[in-house]
């Protein structure tokens, strides 16, 4: 698959048109973002990591009947995904407080949230991603009510697989967040799943092991997301 133009420049992900309508590449830098874009800063092997790491959890939703858009890994920072039409929306499930949620509500952070809940965001750095409700999206067109109700359906399936998954390596999966898009008609899982999106956490000591380390400046970052490929036993 011939690597074209470059169609789109993320915060920490470009993307490129092939040779096929069906099908962009998406290269993932090393460049890490927080809070709405306003610090950014270059970590040496991100990019490598969190593609390859996007790679295995990706497999492993789709093995467990999850229509995802990976196809497949290109190289250590390029993967083969299907082009989809991308919803503009964020939708986050959390199992324990924290992050937006405890600032928002006052609660303690780690609390844990049984059943675990269901936020959607709209993707809009310039007005903060700000939370949003169905009623909203529907209304201003962002997502059918259809599509509402299969987003949140598979975020949840994800939520138990991937909670699954990551236990099995001493860790708690504490929320993450998703986005979709449309192809051919369908809902697809879009964009990456990585530590960059979601938070993790040492079962045991509650050790942060994703953005957090970034976003509170308490350093190891690449190392942290190592670590959780290492417990996964991701191949980096
Ligand atoms: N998240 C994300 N991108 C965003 C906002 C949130 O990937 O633009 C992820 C974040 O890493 C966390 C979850 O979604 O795993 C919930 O984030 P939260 O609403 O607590 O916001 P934050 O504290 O990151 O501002």
């Amino acid at each position: 698959m011939q690597k074209g133009e470059l169609l789109y420049t993320g915060k920490a992900k470009s993307v490129y048109a092939t040779d096929s309508a069906d099908f962009v590449i998406i290269a993932y830098r090393n460049d890490t973002s927080a809070f709405d874009g306003k610090k950014v800063e270059q970590l040496d092997r991100k990019g490598m990591v969190n593609n390859k790491f996007n790679a295995f959890i990706m497999d492993k939703l789709a093995a467990a009947g999850i229509p995802t858009h990976h196809e497949r890994l290109l190289n250590d920072t390029d993967s083969l995904v299907k082009h989809l039409q991308m919803i503009p929306l964020e939708c986050v499930v959390r199992n324990f407080a924290a992050g937006s949620l405890v600032r928002r509500l006052g609660v303690e952070e780690g609390m844990s949230l049984t059943p675990p809940t269901f936020e959607l965001f709209l993707k809009n750095d310039a007005l903060g991603d700000p939370m949003v409700n169905e009623s909203h999206a529907v209304s201003f067109g962002w997502a059918t009510t259809e599509q509402i109700a299969q987003m949140r359906e598979l975020t949840f399936r994800v939520n138990e697989v991937l909670s699954a998954l990551f236990l099995a390596g001493d860790m708690l999966l504490v929320d993450f967040k998703l986005e979709f898009g449309v192809f051919k008609g369908q809902i697809v899982l879009g964009d990456e799943f990585s530590p960059d999106g979601c938070r993790l956490w040492d079962r045991e000591t509650r050790r942060k092991l994703d953005k957090d380390r970034f976003r509170q400046g308490l350093g190891g970052v690449v190392e942290a997301y190592e670590e959780v490929a290492q417990r996964l036993g991701v191949s980096l």
